[in-house]
């Protein structure tokens, strides 16, 4: 899993806090504006999540970390209810997007507009699962060699 702070060119204002409070891995250019060296490592994110709450233009994201779901996306259709309506004898209204959270009851619309950045979440979650899956199969094996650390 890759941690990775990215910027977002058209949000910031060239503060420079974040260079102030995560200087491992942000540097200023010569007009004041971030520029971000290499991965996070696991022992400096406290740092970067640090610089991400405290940038004032919200310019700063903690990628791989932040951008994750976990759950399904589904498609239906909907029937108004209108007596009257095209629906009430044939298809419903839609297809529209619906997220479902893991472990959590209901589903949530998703508009037309961020069903694309929800896959991207979700693909994400799936890969985290993947990843903390394959951790756990590690220490199963080392706590049967009572070497678990
Ligand atoms: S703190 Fe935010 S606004 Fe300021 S330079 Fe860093 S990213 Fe840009």
């Amino acid at each position: 899993m890759r941690w990775r702070l990215r910027v977002d060119p058209t949000a910031c204002t060239g503060h420079g806090l974040c260079a102030d409070l995560f200087p491992e891995r942000v540097e200023l250019d010569e007009w004041g504006f971030p520029v971000i060296h290499g991965d996070v490592p696991a022992g400096l994110t406290g740092h970067a999540r640090r610089a991400v709450r405290a940038c004032p233009a919200l310019a700063l994201r903690l990628g791989d970390v932040e951008q994750v779901l976990f759950g399904s996306l589904v498609e239906q259709t909907r029937k108004c209810g209108k007596i009257n309506c095209r629906c009430a004898g044939g298809d419903g209204h839609g297809p529209y997007a619906y997220f479902a959270p893991s472990g959590v009851r209901g589903m949530r619309y998703v508009p037309a507009t961020l069903v694309v950045p929800a896959r991207e979440c979700l693909g994400q979650g799936e890969r985290i699962e993947g990843v903390l899956a394959e951790i756990s199969a590690i220490n199963l094996e080392l706590l049967a060699r009572r070497a678990l650390p």
